[in-house]
């Protein structure tokens, strides 16, 4: 994510000569998404779909034309055989309508994100109300909770985003084109997908080469957490051969295996500062403000206390803290929870 200008497409050929072209597109006001297109000469395959936003369409059809004039090849969107959403994050599945309706490709997505597309209004509902329970017991205080959630209503709804049926939907068994093959890696999003093309590797925002990616709690999402995320960790560093990862933004990474130890040894410090923070009770809220320092601002803030919250419930599930207002939790509605480390 920066303010950078759209970057040149870039592309990458697998062992077996399969070309990849890498074109960013703009999904929000300066927020880059990586689309690509494979062609293994019998079938095109686009991964991802970019947002609703007007600019993505426009950087599509940019990257197109680029391809076109550097490459002397002139794809057409109607010559996609598939197109694979690595997620159900708006950035990155919010035009797969565009795709449903206007071409003859198949649209896929993991059956734990396709609700997300079919139902996004009963989501939306849902989702916030899960979301004002965990700030609730956060200990965000109600000024900065009603601050945060019309944040989060706004936000959801300048997607612009109404529901589209989604009939093919991806598990770990499904094999996408010639033999493409299907990982599922939840953590970071329930239906999060990790998708093999002869040697590379398409992540999505499972890894990506400089960010580690935005973890929040299980409690909010089934199928989020943790937990999960480094469980899908270990599921992709016993993938064998990959020479190359795709990310859904970011630059390409040439060490997966290194890149998935950095990621995991980001978390394990992160959590050893936590178990020092809890000597004394904390809650989630605190831990956020210790943990970045006032650097957050506006929604920034939400994705902080989702990120310190993982955190927290991880250790909470492994049986290292312990909640010491109990009394305070069964006598009223959803108070803040007070953790602290076992001795
Ligand atoms: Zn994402
Ligand atoms: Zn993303």
């Amino acid at each position: 994510m920066s303010t950078r200008e759209r970057a040149p497409v870039a592309r990458f050929e697998t062992r077996q000569g399969i070309r990849v072209y890498r074109f960013p597109v703009e999904t929000f006001p300066a927020h880059f998404n990586n689309l690509y297109l494979i062609d293994d000469d019998d079938r095109l395959t686009l991964i991802d779909a970019g947002s609703r936003l007007e600019s993505t369409r426009r950087d599509i059809t940019a990257g197109l034309d680029e391809i076109a004039a550097r490459w002397g090849r002139r794809y057409q969107l109607h010559d996609l055989a598939d197109v694979v959403i690595t997620h159900a994050h708006m950035d990155h599945c919010g035009n797969a309508g565009y795709f449903v309706e206007e071409t003859r490709a198949r649209v896929w997505v993991h059956e734990l994100d396709a609700r997300v597309l079919s139902a996004y209004e009963e989501r939306m509902v849902v989702a916030s109300k899960d979301l004002a329970i965990f700030l609730d017991r956060s200990g965000v205080g109600p000024a900065l909770k009603q601050q945060l959630m019309s944040m989060y209503t706004m936000s959801k709804y300048a997607l612009n985003f109404s529901s589209v049926d989604m009939p093919d939907r991806l598990t770990d068994a499904t094999t996408i084109g010639n033999g493409y093959q299907v990982f599922h890696t939840p953590g970071h999003c329930p239906g999060e997908i990790c998708l093999l093309v002869d040697d590379v590797l398409f992540t999505g925002d499972h890894m990506l080469s400089r960010t580690t990616p935005h973890q929040s709690p299980e409690c909010i999402t089934l199928f989020c957490g943790l937990r999960r995320y480094l469980e899908s960790l270990d599921k992709i560093q016993h993938v064998g051969g990959v020479e190359l990862a795709l990310g859904g933004h970011e630059d390409q990474m040439t060490n997966v295996y290194g890149r998935i130890h950095e990621i995991r040894r980001f978390h394990l410090q992160r959590l050893e500062r936590l178990r020092a923070m809890c000597r004394e009770p904390r809650t989630i809220w605190d831990v956020t403000q210790e943990l970045f320092a006032g650097r957050l601002e506006g929604y920034g803030q939400i994705l902080g206390i989702e990120e310190a919250g993982a955190h927290i419930e991880y250790l909470y599930q492994l049986g290292e803290l312990t909640i010491v207002n109990l009394d305070e939790v069964q006598r009223s509605n959803n108070p803040a929870l007070h953790y602290r480390a076992r001795a």
